[in-house]
């Protein structure tokens, strides 16, 4: 877990403000990989928060110089790469939606050309594998280096436990078909609800997935999208925290340092609760 990419931060850039606040709070406990947030936001229906739009990029482009990490963001259409690329982005997600459209796919995999340094697949909305991995094809063919898939769980239509449902054979099954690809999981979206986000994190560690791609939010209650999903900063690190230290235990080789990260993870997950 010490060791896996961690990719987080909010579901939506929504001021200056909240999206400086989430990166320093992740920065300072855990080295990600990426910071991300969403700037155009694809909703299921009409009449909610669809972004901050261009004006969200500076504030992403802020981070990267000031904080020092890579950001990336969601892209759609070959004009949000085009903006984007202007504000010096260069790392981006597909949205499940997008994946399920061969056409955006295709349009998005031009745009972005060799200039992309890491695109994130999602995986599409029902679980056809193909249809993810043709996705993948298209940005490889168009020259990206770097292609990453991020497990988000299918659309389970009948309800479940989850928002969306987690298919670890799925994932099994495009390691199989793809041994070099990076997996990554999104467990936020995958659970839908915070409480549960820590219970899928430990299904995707147990299923060896290279990265994780988390929503943190610095007050998720007022999250202008995905408000029940998203953690806190500090319930992350400590879902983190706890994460490593399980692995630490089955090694049986448990340190001060290590006995003193699994008490404060215990304390910050008690004062979440509280
Ligand atoms: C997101 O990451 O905020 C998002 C919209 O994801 P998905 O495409 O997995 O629903
Ligand atoms: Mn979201």
């Amino acid at each position: 877990v010490a060791r896996m990419s961690s990719v987080a931060g909010p579901c939506s850039a929504e001021s200056e403000a909240q999206v400086m606040a989430c990166a320093r709070a992740l920065v300072g406990g855990v080295r990600l990989s990426y910071f991300r947030a969403g700037v155009w936001k694809p909703r299921t229906r009409p009449g909610h928060f669809e972004g901050r739009g261009e004006e969200a990029l500076p504030w992403l482009a802020r981070v990267a110089k000031e904080l020092h990490v890579p950001v990336c963001t969601e892209v759609a259409t070959a004009e949000h790469v085009m903006l984007a690329k202007r504000y010096g982005i260069d790392s981006f997600w597909v949205g499940a939606r997008t994946t399920s459209d061969p056409f955006a796919v295709q349009m998005l995999a031009e745009a972005l050309g060799k200039g992309v340094e890491t695109v994130f697949v999602k995986n599409p909305l029902s679980p056809d594998l193909d249809l993810w991995i043709g996705a993948i094809e298209r940005f490889r063919r168009a020259g990206a280096t770097r292609v990453v898939a991020v497990h988000r769980g299918f659309f389970p239509f009948a309800g479940g436990r989850y928002r969306n449902a987690p298919r670890w054979d799925v994932v099994l099954l495009l390691r199989s078909r793809m041994p070099d690809l990076p997996i990554y999981c999104d467990p936020s979206h995958i659970a839908g609800k915070r409480e549960l986000v820590g219970e899928v994190m430990r299904q995707a560690i147990l299923h060896a997935v290279d990265g994780l791609f988390v929503e943190v939010h610095p007050s998720p209650a007022d999250a202008l999208s995905d408000a029940r999903q998203q953690l806190l900063p500090e319930e992350f690190l400590a879902l983190l925290c706890s994460l490593t230290n399980l692995e630490q235990q089955q090694l049986e080789r448990l340190d001060e340092d290590a006995q003193l990260c699994l008490l404060r993870s215990k304390i910050d997950s008690i004062d979440a609760q509280l």
